[in-house]
């Protein structure tokens, strides 16, 4: 069988070793659409990360296609729908641990609370302990707003009750006994705007959720607010989160992703003032890598054995 597998770097052995009989072609880098056609041409089962897109033509041009497997949780970059469709199975990494994601939350909250990475910028730079223009906020007694409380979301909630934060939240879909566990109403979107302190987003970018987050939103959020966003760059504005970053309507705000994660340096958030930016690194840990690299061998392995494990889920299709 034939399998190409792009942005894979971590762990290559450990994955050649799991599939002795078949014939691998490994690339530590992502392929662009022509290139994937040109080399994946007569392959069965194509693995990539976030960075190489699977498109409908994609698809349309290898035949031979019947698994794509996407080695990340999110799988907006694959045209999941038209491959379903066409009798392709669509996997990706349903869960390698949600703390990890929602630790680096906190990490992009408190950089912002306590505008860390310019602090740590100043001292390194002027060699001088003055902390007059560091004042920074805390995190007990606040109202967290998180957007989308699924497997991400429901880690932040746990982590925020330990700081001794308040909790409201938003989804299409109410988790009933998470709310019961941590006392948390779900309320409209615009309410946990307007109510929370800081607000963090982790729904999957699909049509629904494209821009959630726009100047309008921005607008209802208070007054010196922090907007973390770990998600998908197109769930959030970015036009509309300078704007407020520049009028001073929020505080700051912490981002691990952008909306268009191939040209960062066209970017207005770069140049943004009080952001935390982050590259897309929030599930970056080495325990992640080795957990990825084993439910990618569960993922083929059960598609050769006839019952495919880790099929993206289809409400979101
Ligand atoms: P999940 O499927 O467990 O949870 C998603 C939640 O979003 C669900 O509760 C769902 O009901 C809700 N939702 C869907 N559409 C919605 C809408 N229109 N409005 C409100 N809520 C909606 O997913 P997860 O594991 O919590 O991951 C969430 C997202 O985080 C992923 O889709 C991925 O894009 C992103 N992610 C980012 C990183 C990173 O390194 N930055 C890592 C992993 C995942």
């Amino acid at each position: 069988m034939k399998m190409v597998f792009t942005e894979l770097k971590e762990h290559v052995d450990l994955i050649r070793d799991a599939f002795p009989d078949d014939e691998l072609i490994i690339f530590d880098h992502p392929l662009e659409e022509e290139q994937l056609i040109d080399i994946a041409r007569d392959a069965e089962v194509i693995s990539v990360f976030i960075y190489t897109p699977v498109t409908e033509r994609v698809i349309d041009s290898i035949p031979s296609l019947r698994l794509i497997d996407t080695r990340s949780v999110g799988f907006d970059h694959i045209a999941s729908k038209h491959a379903i469709e066409k009798g392709i199975t669509v996997c990706h990494v349903p869960d390698y641990g949600a703390h990890v994601v929602a630790e680096h939350v906190f990490a992009l909250l408190l950089a912002s609370a306590r505008r860390i990475p310019s602090a740590d910028a100043f001292v390194k730079n002027e060699r001088r302990f003055d902390f007059s223009n560091f004042l920074g906020l805390e995190l007990r007694d606040k109202t967290l707003g998180v957007v989308g409380t699924g497997k991400i979301g429901a880690a932040v909630i746990e982590i925020a009750k330990g700081f001794g934060m308040r909790v409201v939240a938003y989804d299409v879909y109410q988790n009933k006994s998470l709310a019961m566990k941590y006392g948390f109403p779900y309320l409209h979107l615009e309410e946990v705007l307007g109510k929370s302190d800081f607000v963090t987003l982790h729904t999957p970018l699909t049509p629904d959720t494209h821009h959630l987050i726009d100047a309008t939103a921005i607008s209802r959020m208070k007054k010196g607010s922090i907007l973390i966003n770990a998600s998908r760059g197109g769930v959030l504005d970015s036009k509309a989160l300078r704007d407020a970053l520049t009028s001073g309507h929020l505080w700051g705000a912490g981002i691990d992703v952008l909306e268009d994660e191939a040209h960062p340096e066209r970017d207005l958030l770069l140049d943004s003032p009080n952001i935390t930016i982050t590259p897309h690194s929030a599930f970056y840990t080495k325990e992640v890598l080795q957990r990825i690299s084993q439910l990618t061998i569960e993922t083929v392995r059960s598609y050769k054995a006839g019952s495919p494990v880790n099929r993206v889920p289809s409400e979101y299709l």
